[in-house]
């Protein structure tokens, strides 16, 4: 005996399904469905219709969640290549500034004395020993290099970068007076200064050694190096 007909039952199945019909309703249609079998296979419809987009709506969450992998994992691959190109770029620079400063600032070559003439040599009324130095291969000089050995061998040896700079006036080192201080240098060193070259120890010149007498500075280096 059916109490309410087929047709109000398939009307409440979707509220029933969702569940939100009262309790009485409720009851109403699961008795009703326990005995027929029409709106069993109602219900069984909207149970199938339901899932599959159900079932879509998580495949769905997949792609989404998938694209959203995609794309923070594409941020990290495009941070990452930023970091890369960003420590490239860091290491070319360095590299162009090593090899700059390698090659236009490092003071390595020794320059070879037969480009050099060193005359004038005098002592300032202080003991400071005055000499001129020429170099006339056309390139400029900007350092020269003090050092001393256990004999007492003190040399003056002028450096230059690898690739020189030509010698623009107004000269430096490369064409003008300069002074070696020898008291100051025995003090800084320690040790007794006996001979003083301009060069290397392989290829010098000597300026000056213990017991040379050496003529008086002019005027003209006295004012020059003399001013304090
Ligand atoms: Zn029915």
């Amino acid at each position: 005996m059916r109490k309410v007909s087929c047709e109000i039952i398939k009307d409440m199945l979707p509220l029933y399904y969702d569940s939100v019909c009262s309790d009485d309703s409720k009851r109403m249609v699961e008795e009703h469905l326990s005995e027929c079998n029409n709106c069993k296979v109602e219900f069984k419809k909207i149970q199938d219709e339901i899932h599959i987009p159900e079932k879509s709506i998580i495949e769905n969450r997949t792609d989404s969640n998938v694209i959203k992998n995609i794309s923070t994992s594409w941020k990290r691959l495009r941070l990452k290549s930023f970091i890369k190109g960003g420590i490239i770029t860091a290491l070319l620079i360095g590299i162009i500034i090593l090899g700059y400063v390698g090659l236009f600032k490092w003071e390595i070559n020794s320059v070879s004395t037969d480009v050099v003439e060193i005359r004038d040599i005098s002592e300032m009324e202080d003991g400071k020993i005055v000499y001129y130095a020429d170099i006339n291969d056309g390139y400029s000089l900007n350092t020269i290099k003090y050092d001393m050995d256990s004999e007492g061998n003190f040399y003056m040896t002028p450096l230059r970068p690898l690739i020189k700079k030509e010698a623009q006036p107004p000269y430096g080192l490369e064409k003008g007076y300069d002074f070696i201080d020898i008291k100051v240098q025995e003090e800084f060193r320690g040790k007794e200064i006996k001979r003083i070259y301009y060069g290397t120890p392989k290829d010098k010149i000597l300026i000056w050694e213990k017991g040379m007498v050496l003529p008086k500075a002019s005027e003209e280096v006295e004012k020059y190096f003399g001013l304090e």
